[in-house]
């Protein structure tokens, strides 16, 4: 979001923020964004090597940002993680749960585990982050929780029922959230994107060619051609979306799922 003054941000507010999966594709583009923003932030995830480097990209252009290891699923993981946070860069006011897993099974061959693991990181992941961070929101009388969810929250596709129950269930916490919280300054939201342009969609489009015997180009079309504009939505366009949601002016939108997937 431009002020007309050169500020991507009109935002005048650096805030902490924590970022999920914030070490590849979307959360990457989202620390980078909301760090090119003003805020600090805490790029979370659980493979040290990936959120050292996007610590260093923020730094390296001048930005602040914190590398924390974090298990989303993990209580236990999520407590620490956000009391490290707070030790070194505050209370987080804008928190994306971004981390997320996705894998493609049909229907018959989706395991009680494939299902427990969907949910752990899709739902439940969400579900401690953010209530680990809202009394501080509530509290500071401002707060942005942004969800990553996904087309698959708002409509369904074969082949990945887990991933669509789970996404579904992020958009009704959502929902529920935000209206608990509208008065209080803090806005609860759920950008959901169609096929984005990152290593999940690149494993995508090599299991659609392992299954199907299609060269990867032709399974790379085939996704394109979902969204009506055809063509893969670049992780930068999440997280333009993202950091708009963070801003003052977003105020009003809460409890929403912006599609972002070419119409
Ligand atoms: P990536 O696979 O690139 O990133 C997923 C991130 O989640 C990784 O950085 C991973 O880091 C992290 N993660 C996974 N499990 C955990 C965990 N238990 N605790 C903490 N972090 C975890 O995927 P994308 O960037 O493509 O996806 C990001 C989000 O966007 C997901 O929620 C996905 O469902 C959603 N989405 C993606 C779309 C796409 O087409 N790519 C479309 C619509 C939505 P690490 O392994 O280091 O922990």
């Amino acid at each position: 979001m431009t002020d007309g003054k050169g500020s991507r941000n009109d935002d005048a507010a650096a805030r902490p923020a924590l970022v999920t999966g914030g070490g590849s594709g979307i959360g990457r583009a989202v620390a980078l964004r909301l760090a090119q923003d003003g805020h600090t932030v805490a790029v979370c995830g659980r493979s040290r090597a990936k959120l050292d480097a996007v610590a260093g990209e923020i730094a390296a252009a001048g930005g602040h940002a914190v590398a924390v290891i974090l298990d989303v699923t993990d209580a236990v993981s999520v407590r620490a993680a956000v009391g490290r946070v707070r030790a070194a860069i505050g209370d987080p006011l804008l928190v994306v749960n971004n981390a997320g897993i996705a894998e493609s099974r049909k229907f018959a061959d989706i395991t009680c585990d494939d299902w427990d693991a969907t949910m752990a990181v899709n739902v439940t992941g969400p579900f401690l982050v953010t209530q680990a961070c809202l009394p501080a929101m509530l509290a500071a009388g401002f707060g942005r929780v942004v969800n990553v969810g996904s087309t698959a929250a708002v409509q369904g596709f074969p082949y990945v029922a887990h991933y669509v129950a789970s996404k579904h269930a992020l958009l009704g916490m959502t929902r529920a959230l935000a209206l608990e919280v509208a008065s209080k300054g803090v806005t609860v939201n759920c950008v959901c994107p169609g096929y984005v342009d990152t290593e999940m969609t690149a494993r995508s489009i090599d299991a659609i060619a392992a299954t199907t015997g299609r060269p990867a180009a032709d399974a790379r079309r085939s996704l394109e051609s979902m969204s009506p504009q055809r063509r893969l939505i670049s992780p930068t366009e999440v997280a333009d979306a993202v950091a708009n949601l963070c801003g003052e002016a977003a105020r009003g939108i809460n409890g929403q799922a912006i599609v972002i997937n070419g119409g």
